[in-house]
């Protein structure tokens, strides 16, 4: 008998519970099997279903012909001084994507893809010169997840660090490549298994989506999942905001400020947290800081500055210390819970904003093909 080639086989890797079990029904077989098949791929990180004990010779056999577990290959590392790494991650298309790991005391934060590349052009953001090559899918996206734990796991089961090998990462950030909420279709099965016990278990505090705010998503993600959200403001306002995201001129930010206010109140759990980018002389005043904080009063918040991370060609510059402090201040004094983020991986390009990765595809293709033309 010779083997289905690798495309009919149904990839399981990125199902959630229900869909498994859907599919363990769609054949006759019983839907239990999904919780047995969970924990054998994603704490135990096999791609084979041939050791899975528990499941019967008959199936594992009937698994092998008619399904696979396939993830993105890990191709390429580096590794900052500050302890952070970062992955080039291969697709079966060609495509590449990046996933960082930030390891910060005892918190092990992987950072996630979406997309390929990126649609939504923010003015200060290098993935964003790319174009967009195409939606992750969702086995690609918890594939990040897959791998990276699998890899890590691996490593410290070498140096005998068993508490290690247990809880190799403690909290996901979609914060990679791409608008996620330009995918939600794909990343809500993956966030389901992130929050899964039978599969990673994460708390929903500990996963976090992050979106440049498109509106209308924020609340299907409301209905869909609890996991925490952080949005990318970047302005106070819709002139400043509409020129550094485009995507204001569709969403204002009133409309996206009441997005998050419904999203904070529709459980008690969840709080938004706001990314603001300081780009020094264009959003990082005083007036600017007075501003974000009467239009953040009474919601429930936290603010992340991210001074702005450099890469060639940038239009911007990151702002001076005291810039950044004074920016602070002003958020803190007015009772906003403020936090400046230090720069991490950037002697590798792996802090936000600098994830490139490879597009392949036709937008890149077009665009060659266009500049060739002279278009
Ligand atoms: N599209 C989503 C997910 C990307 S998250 C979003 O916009 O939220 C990446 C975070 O890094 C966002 O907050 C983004 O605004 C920020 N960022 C992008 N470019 C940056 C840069 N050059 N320096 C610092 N932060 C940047």
């Amino acid at each position: 008998m010779s083997e289905p080639a690798s495309s009919t086989r149904q990839n399981l890797l990125g199902l959630d519970r229900r869909a498994l079990e859907g599919w363990f029904a769609e054949r006759g077989e019983r839907p239990f099997r999904a919780r047995q098949l969970l924990p054998w791929v994603h704490r135990r990180g096999l791609d084979r279903f041939a050791p899975m004990s528990d499941l019967g010779k008959a199936l594992r056999a009937r698994l092998e012909g008619e399904a696979q577990l396939r993830a993105p290959r890990i191709e390429a590392e580096q590794r900052s001084a500050d302890g952070t790494r970062k992955w080039l991650l291969r697709l079966d298309d060609g495509n590449a994507i990046e996933a960082v790991l930030i390891p910060d005391g005892d918190r092990r934060t992987l950072c996630v893809s979406s997309q390929v590349g990126c649609a939504l052009n923010c003015r200060f953001c290098a993935t964003a010169r790319q174009g967009f090559g195409r939606n992750l899918t969702r086995h690609e996206i918890i594939g990040q997840v897959w791998a990276v734990t699998r890899l890590l796991r691996g490593e410290a089961q070498a140096a005998g660090d068993e508490a290690l090998a247990l809880r190799p990462l403690t909290n996901v950030v979609l914060m990679g490549m791409g608008e996620p909420l330009l995918n939600l279709e794909e990343v809500l099965p993956a966030l389901r298994l992130m929050v899964d016990d039978l599969a990673y278990g994460f708390s929903r505090r500990r996963v976090t989506v992050s979106t440049a705010g498109v509106v209308p998503a924020i609340e299907r993600l409301a209905e869909g999942s609890d996991v925490s959200l952080a949005v990318s403001l970047h302005a106070p306002d819709d002139a400043l905001r509409d020129e550094l995201v485009p995507l204001n001129r569709k969403y204002p930010v009133d409309m996206l400020l009441e997005a998050c206010r419904r999203y904070a109140e529709g459980a008690p759990q969840r709080s938004v947290t706001f990314e603001y980018v300081l780009l020094a002389g264009v959003n990082d005043g005083p007036a600017e800081a007075r501003l974000l904080a009467r239009r953040l009063a009474g919601l429930r918040c936290k603010v992340n500055l991210i001074p702005f991370n450099p890469f060639p060609g940038a239009p911007y510059r990151r702002p001076a210390q005291d810039r950044v402090d004074a920016f602070r201040g002003i958020l803190l004094r007015a009772g906003i819970r403020t936090i400046t983020r230090r720069p991490r991986g950037d002697d590798i390009d792996a802090a936000c904003g600098q994830l490139v990765g490879r597009v392949r595809d036709r937008t890149r293709r077009s665009r060659r093909l266009a500049a060739e033309v002279g278009a």
